[in-house]
């Protein structure tokens, strides 16, 4: 018996966080997003397989700190126990970007804020680091190339271009749809898919549905009728589709608990149920909906790539949920509606 190597430990753990590109997108975004950047460009090339490229405007990453930030259990965002129970950030774990650097190339680049110039850090499987000066005007940059270079086997796993790029749009969309307060813009193969301005933090609600215009579509407006219903500690707004506007699919579901996409079973079967006595049952309604509670009723640490969330009052929650919803479709048009933004 021995120890195992650090990079095959990371390259184990990156089983559970790296998934394909697009998961490795989703903790890139995340890291700027917590870096507290206003503006974030994302370049792709081959699905994210041979470049993934994020740029953010945050508060950028000390020198010293370079090579920790690649380090497994190295983080910036929590101490103690007591800030994993109430954690507000996306990132906690700290071991995204080591498992990414241990089955790609990373490259970081950043210029922390007060910082004389920048500073880059290129790791390439077991090659050790290199440090060294460079040019960015500000915040930090991270390209992630050659997904899966040293490990043949998961490699194989990988679909085609259009599917892996699918993945990455898809993971675009859920942040982009949660932080209208960000600009971001996306390109594939030099080609621009996405550019989304940043909107002022004054009209919050209008800035929102703008941004949901963009990302789902124009179709969905017409029907939506604005959600905004708050009990105690819970909160849920956004919008949600009357059922003349259905889908085949669950493809519009979007539910973010305290801004974080999650695909919950107990919020999904909440929303189905106040949509049962309107909606034939093979047909799925469309949503964006936003629940906020205290970080210490729910529980993020589910999983690395934390689509599930675990509530300590699961009832509670359920019923606060499918009430809301139910109110707002049963409400006459003539409230809060659709009509102002169709
Ligand atoms: P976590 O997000 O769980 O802390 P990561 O492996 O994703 O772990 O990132 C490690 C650390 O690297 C973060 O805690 C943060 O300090 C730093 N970091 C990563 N990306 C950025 C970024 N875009 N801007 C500033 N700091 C970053
Ligand atoms: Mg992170």
């Amino acid at each position: 018996m021995r120890p195992l190597p650090d990079l095959l430990i990371s390259q184990i753990a990156a089983g559970e966080v790296v998934e394909r590109p697009a998961s490795v997108l989703k903790e890139l975004l995340e890291n700027s997003l917590d870096a507290g950047a206003t503006k974030i460009e994302v370049r792709l090339e081959e699905g994210g397989v041979r470049l993934i490229h994020v740029a953010d405007d945050g508060c950028g990453i000390a020198a010293d700190d370079l090579p920790l930030a690649l380090s497994r259990h190295a983080t910036s965002k929590i101490t103690s126990l007591e800030d994993l129970e109430c954690v507000a950030s996306y990132g906690f774990r700290g071991e995204a970007l080591a498992s990414i650097a241990a089955v790609a190339r990373v490259t970081v680049t950043s210029k922390q804020v007060g910082a004389a110039h920048a500073w880059r850090l290129q790791r390439s499987g077991d090659e050790g680091d290199s440090v060294q000066p460079a040019a960015l005007s500000g915040g930090t940059m991270i390209e992630v190339a050659d997904l899966y270079f040293n490990t043949p086997a998961r490699r194989k796993f990988l679909k085609a271009e259009a599917t892996e790029f699918a993945h990455c749009d898809e993971v675009f969309r859920r942040i982009a749809l949660a932080r209208p307060d960000v600009a971001f813009s996306l390109t594939h193969q030099g080609r621009e898919k996405w550019r989304l301005a940043s909107a002022s933090a004054v009209r919050p609600f209008e800035n929102f549905s703008r941004r949901a215009k963009e990302i789902i579509g124009e179709a969905f407006f017409p029907h939506a009728r604005a959600i905004d219903v708050a009990a105690g500690p819970l909160r849920l707004s956004g919008l949600a589709a009357m059922p003349a506007y259905s889908r085949s699919g669950r493809d519009e579901q979007y539910f973010f608990v305290n801004g974080r996409f999650v695909r919950d079973k107990l919020l999904m079967h909440a929303a189905r149920q106040a949509y049962e006595d309107i909606l034939h049952g093979a047909r799925h309604p469309a949503y964006v909906l936003f629940l906020e509670l205290d970080p210490a009723g729910v529980d993020v640490n589910v999983h690395p790539a934390k689509t599930e969330v675990r509530f300590r009052e699961a009832r509670g929650i359920h019923q606060f949920v499918f009430h809301a919803i139910q109110r707002t479709l049963a409400t006459p048009l003539s409230g809060v509606g659709a009509d102002e933004h169709g």
